[in-house]
């Protein structure tokens, strides 16, 4: 048949192409670990992208290539990406936070070739370095005054170059997920996948990104591809602001500064925030959006954010999906209900946007209703999702039509609402019934005095597991157990009630902030509850 349409690959370096050229003067701020600020543009950005392709090409990468980082959040770790990205290279973040032992193991499995890192993590890279195998070049992003680092390295190139071309099917970035068990596994996105991904985001229902948007992402570069707005942002033309420190302090008297109106973190982020506010009265003005996600938003927290006037979108999703699996958006029929209403479907996991597919099924494979009841293992498939880890040798991850099994427990509502509740390996098994760890915990986290709680399932000869509370304190609080279950005797059914309370100082997490339920299980894998 004679005619056609064009085949445009959808390549990353197309994104920075668009924000240089349509909307160069959109700033980039960075606040910087030693306090200082600087400012430069998307036209900036692509600029040294390309100054930072040539050097690496200098240092002999090839396309395929890994380019690691080790960074918190500044325009010159966006530079990485596109410069990376734009020489046909793999950009591969790197979690600061991981311990050493995964450190090791993560670069040297990516075989990372350049280590880009900031000094903050100068500690790690004296430790790590001699364990390190594949790393030929380190390069600091912000070197101590008279050392050589980032700027000098691109300097001497003047940023006369061309992207390198190939398939959207390449690969582009490379992200481990945290683990709780075994080895980090990588996640390998293509150009393809973070194209789309973040077409899907920069919409309303999703990020809702313009080019009146100014946005503070205090999900670090290096969890999830950031959710993908570094894609995302640029392709919006947002106005981005980086700070390189997650004080709340800071990250307040920047988003005033610079007039911020969206934000995302992981909720730990957004309990600091409130902290500072009870403390000193000052609160970001501007903010009209607010993303949270990586694990359930409380209820509690939520509320609070919207009595504030700010939207809050809770967003689901892993490493496997780019990230966003859902994103909450009010639909045009939440207008009549009441404020707590309101509140109680925003505490939900939201819905999916047009690109991925979800589903329930049961534990025989039986896809269930989206009834709001009929709870079972989540599944999702789609052109942002996940087909096979990095270098696994025992293939692929995802079923014969293309569902990959989260290791979630869900239910959908029939408005098409996904509800999280619960990681499968986390569900308190009762009787034979299942007892959601993340209801107990968010319900609890509502009640006055607590400000952090972990539920796990505990041996009980006749239920076979029974729920065990643990609780750290607000500083100066002394709500107790009984207090405690009172509160939450209006919240769960009454079988959900945990056997047992106790308070502890402090709980385990994960290198992206989730409660590290493994460790939990195992330091009470003998406790006898009072019940028994
Ligand atoms: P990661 O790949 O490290 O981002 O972890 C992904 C996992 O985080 C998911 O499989 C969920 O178990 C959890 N998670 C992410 N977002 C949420 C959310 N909004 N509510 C509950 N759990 C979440």
């Amino acid at each position: 048949m004679l005619g056609g349409m064009q085949d445009f690959e959808l390549r990353v370096p197309r994104i920075i192409d668009h924000a240089e050229r349509e909307n160069g003067r959109r700033e980039v701020v960075s606040y910087w670990a030693d306090g200082t600020t600087t400012r430069t543009d998307w036209a900036g950005v692509a600029r040294d992208a390309r100054r930072l392709a040539q050097a690496l090409e200098a240092l002999g990468m090839k396309p395929g290539d890994r380019i690691a980082t080790l960074a918190m959040n500044h325009s010159r770790h966006l530079v990485a990406w596109y410069g990376a990205i734009g020489m046909g290279g793999v950009i591969h973040t790197v979690n600061p936070r991981l311990f050493d032992e995964q450190l090791v193991y993560i670069a040297n499995h990516a075989e990372d070739r350049v280590l880009l890192y900031d000094r903050a993590f100068q500690p790690i890279v004296d430790r790590l370095r001699g364990q390190w195998t594949t790393i030929e070049h380190y390069i600091c992003f912000d070197p101590a005054d008279g050392d050589a680092g980032f700027e000098d390295f691109i300097a001497a190139h003047d940023g006369d170059y061309r992207w390198v071309e190939g398939s959207e099917r390449d690969p582009c970035m490379l992200c481990y997920t945290s683990g709780t068990t075994g080895n980090p596994k990588g996640v390998l996105y293509t150009h393809r996948s973070s194209m789309i991904h973040a077409m899907a985001e920069v919409s309303p229902s999703v990020f809702d990104l313009s080019v009146q948007t100014v946005a503070l992402p205090i999900v670090p570069m290096f969890h999830a591809a950031a959710w993908g707005l570094p894609f995302a942002g640029a392709m919006a033309g947002a106005k981005f602001v980086y700070s390189a420190v997650n004080e709340a302090a800071v990250l307040c008297r920047l988003m005033n500064e610079e007039k911020v109106t969206h934000s995302a973190g992981v909720p730990t982020v957004w309990l600091a925030m409130f902290q500072h506010i009870d403390a000193t009265g000052h609160r970001p003005e501007h903010l009209r959006l607010v993303t949270i996600g990586g694990s359930a938003a409380p209820r509690a927290m939520i509320e609070r954010l919207m009595k504030m006037g700010i939207r809050v979108s809770h967003a689901w999703g892993m490493t496997e999906t780019s990230p966003i699996g859902t994103m909450g958006a009010p639909p045009a029929d939440w207008d009549g209900l009441s404020f707590d209403e309101q509140v109680d479907l925003v505490a939900k996991q939201g819905r999916v946007p047009f690109g991925v597919e979800l589903r329930v099924v049961d534990d025989a494979g039986a896809e269930q209703p989206r009834d709001g009841q009929s709870s079972g293992r989540l599944q999702i498939r789609g052109p942002w999702v996940i087909r096979q880890y990095f270098q696994d040798s025992s293939g692929e991850c995802i079923d014969a039509e293309g569902w990959f099994d989260t290791g979630d427990v869900a239910v959908i509502h029939p408005c098409g609402t996904m509800q999280i509740t619960d990681r499968s390996k986390d569900v308190i098994k009762s009787g034979g019934e299942w007892i959601s760890s993340v209801e107990l915990e968010n319900a609890a986290v509502g009640c006055p005095g607590v400000q952090e709680a972990a539920a796990i399932g505990v041996y009980h000869p006749k239920w076979d597991e029974r729920p065990l509370l643990l609780v750290v304190r607000k500083e100066g609080a002394d709500v107790t157990a009984e207090q405690v279950i009172h509160y939450l005797s209006d919240k769960v059914a009454k079988w959900w009630l945990p056997d047992e309370v106790l308070f502890v100082d402090g709980l385990p997490h994960t290198a992206t902030g989730k409660l590290l339920k493994t460790a939990l299980r195992a330091q009470y894998h003998d406790h006898k509850l009072p019940t028994v």
